[in-house]
């Protein structure tokens, strides 16, 4: 989503006269967007802007402009602890950065907004338009949160949730196609809570996939961050219907133990999530899912963490981000006990040892196939390409002329932990 916004903030700032450049030091102004969800975010931002001074120490102070969830979260603070920080705009009022920074000019003086005005950023960004270009492009349609996860800080920066209208998005959609996108990833921090209603009707994600998967042009259709609990049985009908919607879930479960669960407030159990991992698979038997863990949850024991083992062996997730319990600001779970430091560590090893095991097995599989991909760039100076198969997974094939934006048949003759290679193949094969 960060990935987004800081496309749509370019967007905005190149109306009044802003070019992007790759040599930092030639910028006159910086724009840090930042993520507040982990460990020492705040700091991390400060020591980046330590580093700006001195790579300007001997020249004009650029504009610095701090924006996103460590704005939002530390505001006003900013200003007061780091004087070469010039403006602070938190992630839902960055559709105001054009005139944050005139009145800065015009005024000479430091500006916090961090309003939660959501409605009407989505109504400016609808008029601002798209400068990428890409063969797969994002779509933010729903923000926020609700559910307060007692160690996640996102309803606190985001805010509450909030749907975009219906047709806004259908248009973004209808643009990012007419400019070449090929792939529309739609987001949202619980994408699968899309709810929007207008006089006529109540909108959710499946009514979007089901109007996406008309777009003539377009050739793919995803969605992240789900939540399990919004795995609705209209969305789970999509995978058998929708034929543009691809074969891979990003379903986060946190924790294979109900009593962990239950502690950090998930609003589902393991054996709710197994359930929707189990219709799935019954509707589409090609879906392939991925996941986040959190390991070291305050009171988690050996017993609980086996459980998160024994669930990950059950579903064989193809590729997921794990991490260590990171206590976040202004959350329930900040005031709990922390768990033993290197058992922390031991643990989140082992995880990662077993999920990337299960994701070479699962490459290993993809070997001697033919899969298809969607061609998204080609690598400087080599006849090679880069895409993704429908699961999501890199490709990098050989070939003396693939398209970019097209799908082309690969097959894959040997493949890592994240990575499948291959050679483009001419004639066409059924493909895996
Ligand atoms: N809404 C999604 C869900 O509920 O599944 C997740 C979105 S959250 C922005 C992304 C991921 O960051 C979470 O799934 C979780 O694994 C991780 N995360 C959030 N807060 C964390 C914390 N305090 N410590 C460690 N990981 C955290
Ligand atoms: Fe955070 Fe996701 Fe929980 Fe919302 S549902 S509080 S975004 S982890």
């Amino acid at each position: 989503m960060n990935e987004y916004d800081s496309n749509r903030i370019y967007d905005l700032v190149s109306t009044i006269g802003y070019e992007k450049t790759d040599f930092k030091k030639k910028a006159n102004c910086l724009v840090l967007n930042t993520c507040h969800i982990r460990e020492k975010a705040t700091e991390k931002v400060y020591d980046e802007v330590g580093r700006i001074k001195k790579e300007f120490r001997n020249s004009k102070k650029p504009l610095v402009i701090i924006s996103g969830c460590v704005a939002q979260a530390e505001s006003e603070e900013m200003l007061k602890r780091e004087p070469f920080i010039d403006i602070v705009v938190g992630p839902q009022s960055y559709h105001k950065i054009n005139d944050l920074i005139l009145n800065y000019y015009r005024e000479s003086k430091k500006i916090n907004l961090t309003d939660f005005d959501t409605v009407n950023k989505f109504d400016k960004l609808e008029s601002i338009g798209h400068s990428v270009n890409k063969t797969s492009s994002y779509i933010t349609i729903q923000e926020g949160c609700d559910k307060f996860c007692n160690f996640c800080v996102v309803p606190y920066t985001r805010g509450p949730e909030y749907s975009r209208p219906f047709n806004q998005i259908i248009n973004e959609a209808e643009t990012l196609v007419n400019n070449g996108a090929k792939e529309i990833v739609l987001l949202g921090q619980n994408v699968n809570a899309y709810n929007f209603t207008n006089t006529k009707m109540n909108f959710r994600l499946s009514h979007l996939l089901i109007a996406l998967n008309k777009i003539k042009k377009l050739e793919r259709i995803r969605f992240t961050t789900s939540h399990p609990k919004d795995m609705s049985e209209d969305l789970i009908k999509c995978y058998s219907e929708c034929t543009k919607l691809m074969p891979f879930l990003h379903l986060p479960i946190q924790s294979g133990s109900n009593k962990i669960l239950k502690l950090m407030n998930r609003k589902h159990t393991r054996e709710y999530y197994l359930s929707i991992i189990k219709k799935l698979k019954e509707i589409n038997n090609k879906i392939k899912f991925s996941s986040d863990f959190i390991v070291g949850y305050p009171e988690e024991t050996e017993d609980d963490f086996n459980e998160t083992l024994d669930l990950v062996n059950l579903v064989g997730f193809i590729n997921s981000y794990s991490f260590i319990f990171s206590p976040r600001p202004g959350t329930p779970a900040m005031e709990k006990k922390l768990n033993n430091k290197n058992q922390n560590k031991e643990r989140l090893n082992k995880l990662q040892n077993l999920l990337s095991n299960i994701q070479i097995q699962e490459n290993k599989k993809f070997e001697n196939k033919h899969c298809e991909v969607l061609v998204e760039n080609k690598i400087t100076n080599q006849n090679k390409f880069f895409g993704r198969n429908k699961h999501m997974t890199p490709v990098i094939f050989t070939s003396n002329n693939s398209k970019i934006g097209s799908i082309t048949n690969v097959k894959i003759e040997s493949s890592n932990r994240n990575t499948l290679f291959g050679s483009e193949i001419n004639n066409k094969i059924e493909a895996a």
